[in-house]
């Protein structure tokens, strides 16, 4: 219908639930300037003009038609404000096939720099990019096992400052970062909510820690929150309200989208899916319990069951290629683990009715061979109403989801000179 208002595309959803806003990155407005007065013509100025700057932060590039609709501004206000802020180099005109009135508004590829750092179990990637999410520079480093907060900060800030003199941007013009972890965060993006899975991180201001060590405001995010965020902006979740991301690696656990945004729970610990418990007398799970999914479906335990066979894989990689190559015994392990990640995904739709499930992770490269059997048992155990309808779909952003994610969050928290 004409009066719909259009489907969530971006950022929105990241800021739904998020924490209080990082600090206040450096203003390029005078430190002498005063803010205008409440309820002045330069208050009501300055909130129309973040309210411009906040539509193409969610609305990516834009035509001033779009923000106008987003805002419900009216487009000469629209137009008045997008014409200052462009001569002040925060947004930039993109020419597009149609003319002026077809022209895209997006951020000035100079206005600013994020970075996103993802942090695995046995990696860590350090991306920088501009406003419009461009990653302009990337660098991956192998981490330690049982790998410290402080140490792995540290590293992040040596890879930024390298990745910024070969960018040649300095310091002041880092707005902001993203980090992302394979751990519960607690609800106010601060640090753990949980001591179990990255113990040596646990009991720290991861928020402080790393807005300090990196030089910039710092908001913290688990990956697989970040990967929901990333796959409903740019990803397989574009244009849904309702969807899960679940990310197969080291961990399991799922990001959830509900209603267009960010779904954190009470304490910032929703979707923890890798430990529902499948069989309390199997094996203890890192979390403390016995026989959580994780311990059936995680990368090693595939490695380790492949392994079993005799055979010599390195990664879950190879066990995927081996798979797809037709060898049988590879084939069985992801299809056995397709089926157990069904059952668990099962009650996740009975619980929270998504129209979309995405995959992503290490597995998710078997594609079908990996998702017919999580389709058959979603089909097999969830109730019928839930999940008719219901798509389930490979990542499209692969492992640059959780990276862009943390871009998308820091993007989202980061207060913009307006
Ligand atoms: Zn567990």
């Amino acid at each position: 219908m004409a009066s719909t208002p259009p489907p969530p595309r971006s950022t929105r959803e990241s800021r739904a639930q998020a924490g209080p806003p990082a600090q206040q990155p450096p203003s390029p407005q005078p430190a002498s300037a005063q803010p205008p007065a409440p309820g002045s013509q330069a208050a009501l100025r300055l909130a129309n003009r973040r309210r411009v700057v906040d539509a193409v932060r969610e609305l990516g590039a834009a035509t001033q038609a779009s923000i106008a609709r987003e805002t419900a501004l009216a487009p000469s206000t629209v137009s008045s404000i997008v014409h200052e802020l462009t001569a002040c180099d925060l947004l930039a005109m993109e020419p597009e096939h149609g003319g002026r009135r077809g022209q895209r508004v997006h951020f000035s590829e100079s206005a600013g720099y994020l970075v996103g750092v993802d942090v695995g179990h046995r990696h860590a990637s350090v991306a920088v990019a501009d406003l419009n999410l461009d990653v302009r520079a990337q660098r991956r480093i192998d981490l330690p096992a049982g790998h410290r907060a402080e140490d792995v900060l540290t590293g992040a800030r040596e890879i930024l400052d390298e990745l910024r003199t070969s960018l040649d941007v300095p310091a002041q013009r880092i707005l902001g970062a993203g980090l992302t972890l394979p751990a519960p965060v607690d609800a106010e993006c601060r640090g753990l909510g949980s001591g179990a899975i990255l113990p040596a991180w646990a009991g720290l201001d991861l928020r402080a820690l790393a807005t300090g060590t990196l030089g910039c405001p710092t908001v913290v995010e688990n990956d697989a929150n970040a990967g929901a965020v990333a796959e409903h902006a740019l990803g397989a979740g574009r244009g849904t309200a309702h969807m899960a991301y679940l990310k197969l690696s080291h961990g399991v656990g799922a990001g959830l989208i509900l209603g267009g945004g960010l779904y954190r729970g009470a304490t910032g610990s929703a979707g923890e899916i890798g430990h529902v418990t499948l069989d309390e007398r199997a094996g203890l799970c890192r979390c403390g319990n016995r026989g959580c999914l994780e311990t059936f479906v995680s990368s090693q335990t595939v490695l380790d069951v492949v392994a079993s066979s005799g055979r010599r894989v390195e990664s879950v990689g190879d066990v995927v290629r081996e798979a797809l190559a037709g060898d049988p015994g590879c084939t069985r392990v992801i299809t056995d683990t397709g089926r157990l990640i069904g059952g668990a995904v099962a009650q996740l739709c009975n619980a929270f009715n998504p129209e979309l499930v995405v995959v992503g992770g290490e597995l998710a490269r078997a594609e079908d061979l990996l998702l017919d059997p999580v389709r058959d048992a979603v089909q097999r155990y969830a109730v019928r109403g839930c999940v008719s309808g219901l798509r389930i779909v490979t990542a499209q952003l692969g492992a640059r989801a959780h990276l862009m994610g943390a871009l998308i969050r820091a993007r989202a928290e980061t207060s913009l000179p307006v």
